[in-house]
């Protein structure tokens, strides 16, 4: 049995035409379902659905063979014993620094301020801010990150970004950017020796997808 690990919404939606190419099909739809295990097409794939920051895990621990996790997910894991074949180039977004309208940001950090950050990518904003030079207090949310400047709990955010509408709508602006996001195909690796004969194939067809 291979054991997939999705989670529900855009990588789940965006996995599913790489599947259909490796012959996959899921019997139901996450959304529609409250189940948690998902069979497919193949008596031998299974999916199961959890929480986009419990995809590195589920994979580590080798309770799923192979997964799909976003870029973000995967610096603030650290990603010891994946292996990550391929970058499927979905879920692109980028990590940004944004702040209030009106916060004048640059001056704040020319002048050394230390700087109050909101958000929950604590890995990837420590590294950015100490390349950078800069002196934050980094403050850990899980969801919401749009709030903390506005009700005084952060000067700044870090924060994912794709149109930009939601920061739009709770007037932030952003005013760095830290790194391009999009999803990897993670593997575990134990797994792929003893089942080299029926993961390799799956990760094959997902690198020719991505690349055609
Ligand atoms: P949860 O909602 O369970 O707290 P999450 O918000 O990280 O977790 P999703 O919103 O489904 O879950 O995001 C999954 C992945 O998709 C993220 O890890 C990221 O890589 C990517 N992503 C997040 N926001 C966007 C976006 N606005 N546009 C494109 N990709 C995104
Ligand atoms: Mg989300």
């Amino acid at each position: 049995m291979i054991t997939l690990a999705l989670s529900k919404g855009r990588i789940f939606e965006e996995t599913l035409p790489l599947l259909a190419k490796a012959g996959i099909v899921p019997l139901e739809e996450p959304e529609k379902s409250r189940k948690l295990i998902i069979a497919t097409n193949r008596p031998d794939v299974r999916i199961i659905i959890v929480r986009a920051t419990d995809v590195p895990t589920y994979v580590q621990h080798g309770a799923a063979d192979l997964g799909v996790a976003g870029k973000d997910v995967l610096i603030e894991h650290s990603g010891a014993g994946l292996y990550q074949p391929i970058d499927l180039n979905i879920a692109k977004c980028r990590l940004c620094v944004a702040v209030k309208e009106g916060f004048d940001y640059q001056t704040a950090v020319k002048h050394g301020a230390r700087l109050r950050v909101a958000t929950k990518y604590v890995e990837s904003a420590r590294e950015h801010f100490a390349r950078r030079g800069v002196h934050v207090d980094l403050i850990k949310l899980y969801g919401s990150m749009e709030l903390a400047p506005l009700v005084g709990l952060a000067d700044a955010i870090v924060d994912l970004v794709s149109t930009g509408a939601t920061l739009k709508a709770n007037k932030l602006v952003e005013v760095e950017d830290i790194c391009e996001i999009s999803s990897r195909l993670v593997v575990n690796q134990a797994a792929l020796k003893m089942k080299y004969e029926t993961l390799q194939p799956i990760i094959d067809v997902f690198a020719q997808a991505v690349e055609a």
